[in-house]
C-alpha cells in the first residue's frame, strides 16, 4: 500500500467545484427540504433507488439528499481519497450510523482502548444495551491482541488514526491486513489528522470525521462525515433500510455551506498547527518536560507516522503534557488561561486559538478508572490543541512561565 503520490490539497482543489446558481464564485445554499419531479412516475423510481443523484440528478427529500450537503460530501470524499461520502449532524452521528449499518444484533466490534470518550461509551455501554452489539477494547499498538480479539461475529475493527488523547498512532496497513484476513471492515476516525494521514491509502474501508474540529476549524458548528465505498454510502442512504435515513442524523445545508467555505484553507491551517506544535514540543522535550507528540523522535510511533503521513503537513496540532496529578493540571491550565491568555480551558480541538483540557476529568470521563489506566490516561494529563494566533515566541514564553509557576520547571 503506497502513499507516495497523494496530495490532499491537490485532491481538494480538483474536487468538482460548484458554482452559485447566479454565477457566484461560491456554491449556493440549497435551502429546500423537498424537491419536485416533472412526472409523477419518477417518484417511485427514486424510492426504489433506480434513479439517483449521481446518475440522474434526482433529489427527493433533504434527509436523504440535499444538493449542498451532497456537494460537501463529494469534497470530503476527494480529501480522503474515498469513492463517496455523506455528511452528518455530528461526529458521533457519523460513528453511530456507521457502526449500526455494519453491525446487526449479536455482532461484535474490536476497538482501540484509547478512543474519544463518547465513542468509548457508545461501544462499551450504549450499543450492547440498546442494539446487542458488543465490543472488546485492545491496545491498538498490540497487533497480536487485536487479532486475538477478533471472533466469528466481529464485523468492525475501529480505531482513531491518532488517538484521543494518548496520541498513539495506529499502524493502519497492519490493521487493515488483520481486518481483511478475517473479513472485517477497518473503520478509522481521522478527526485528529485530516490532510496529514489519508487512511484509505493505507487500507481503511471507512473513514469517519468529527468536522467540528480541524476540518471546520472555527469552533462554531457541530458536524460529521462518513467517507468510503460508494456501495456502503448507498446502503447507509437506502431510503427504506439505511441508518442515515432511518436514524435521521442529517447535516443542515447551511452547516454544509459553512464547512465547504473553510476547506480551501484546511491544508494551510493544518501545516501551521503542526509547525507550532513541533517547535513548542521540541523545546519542552529539551527541558525534560513530559510531553507526548508524534513529531518527536522519542514518540513510540514517530517513524510509523512519518511513514503514513502525506509530506508537508507535519505531525498535527495536538500534544499532551503530564502534570502528574489533577490539582497541578488544573492550576497549570488556569495560569495559562487567566494569567497569560495562552489559550482557553475548553474541550474540543482544531481551533484557531489554543484549547486545553484535562482529559481524565473531561473528554475521557466516560472511561472508568480501569479503562483510563488501560488507555494510559493519567489524572494529570493535559491535552493541548495548539492554535495559530499570536506570536510563537510570546506563546513559548507563556507556556514556559506557566510551567515554572506550577513547579514543573525551575525559574530561568
Ligand atoms: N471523534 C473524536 C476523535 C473526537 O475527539 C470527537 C469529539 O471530541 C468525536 C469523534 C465526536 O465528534 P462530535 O462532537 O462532532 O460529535
Amino acid at each position: 500500500m503506497g502513499n507516495v503520490s497523494f496530495d490532499p490539497a491537490a485532491a481538494l482543489a480538483s474536487a468538482k467545484h460548484e458554482f452559485g446558481e447566479h454565477g457566484g464564485v461560491n456554491m449556493s445554499i440549497e435551502a429546500s427540504t423537498t424537491f419536485t419531479v416533472m412526472a409523477a412516475a419518477t417518484m417511485p423510481e427514486i424510492f426504489a433507488g433506480r434513479r439517483t443523484v449521481d446518475r440522474d440528478g434526482c433529489f427527493l427529500y433533504a434527509r436523504h439528499f440535499n444538493p449542498t450537503v451532497w456537494t460537501l460530501g463529494r469534497e470530503l470524499a476527494a480529501l480522503e481519497d474515498a469513492e463517496a461520502g455523506y455528511c452528518c449532524a455530528s461526529g458521533m452521528a457519523a460513528i453511530a450510523a456507521t457502526l449500526l449499518q455494519l453491525c446487526d444484533a449479536g455482532d461484535h466490534v474490536v476497538a482501540s482502548s484509547a478512543v474519544y470518550g463518547g465513542t468509548h461509551a457508545l461501544l462499551a455501554e450504549f450499543l450492547p444495551a440498546k442494539a446487542g452489539v458488543t465490543a472488546t477494547f485492545v491496545p491498538i499498538d498490540d497487533l497480536a491482541a487485536v487479532e486475538a480479539a477478533i471472533g466469528p461475529r466481529t464485523r468492525v475493527l475501529f480505531t482513531e488514526t491518532v488517538a484521543n488523547p494518548t496520541l498513539v498512532v495506529a499502524d493502519l496497513p497492519a490493521l487493515a491486513a488483520i481486518a481483511h484476513r478475517h473479513g472485517v471492515a477497518l473503520v478509522v476516525d481521522n478527526t485528529f489528522c485530516p490532510v496529514i494521514v489519508t487512511p484509505t491509502r493505507h487500507g481503511a474501508d471507512v473513514v469517519v470525521h468529527s468536522l467540528t474540529k480541524f476540518i471546520n476549524g472555527a469552533s462554531d458548528l457541530v458536524a460529521g462525515a462518513i467517507l468510503g465505498k460508494a456501495e456502503l454510502i448507498g446502503r447507509l442512504m437506502d431510503l427504506h433500510t439505511g441508518a442515515l435515513m432511518l436514524l435521521g442524523p442529517t447535516m443542515d445545508p447551511r452547516a454544509a455551506f459553512e464547512v465547504s467555505m473553510r476547506l480551501p484553507h484546511l491544508p494551510l491551517r493544518i501545516a501551521e498547527h503542526s509547525r507550532r506544535a513541533q517547535i513548542l514540543c521540541e523545546r519542552l522535550a529539551a527541558l525534560d518536560v513530559p510531553v507526548v507528540y508524534p513529531g518527536l523522535p522519542t514518540h513510540p510511533q514517530h517513524a510509523l507516522l512519518a511513514r503514513l503521513a502525506n509530506p508537508g503537513y507535519g505531525a498535527g496540532g495536538l500534544f499532551t503534557i503530564d502534570l502528574g496529578d489533577r490539582a497541578r493540571a488544573y492550576r497549570f491550565m488556569e495560569v495559562l488561561q487567566n494569567e497569560h491568555r495562552f489559550g482557553f480551558m475548553a474541550v474540543s480541538l482544531g481551533y484557531a486559538e489554543t484549547l486545553m483540557s484535562c482529559s481524565a476529568s473531561s473528554t475521557s470521563s466516560e472511561l472508568d478508572d480501569a479503562a483510563l489506566a488501560a488507555a494510559g490516561i493519567g489524572a494529570g494529563l493535559v491535552r493541548i490543541s495548539i492554535g495559530y494566533t499570536g506570536a510563537l515566541e510570546d506563546r513559548w514564553a507563556q507556556l514556559h512561565a506557566a510551567l515554572v509557576t506550577v513547579g514543573m520547571l525551575g525559574a530561568p
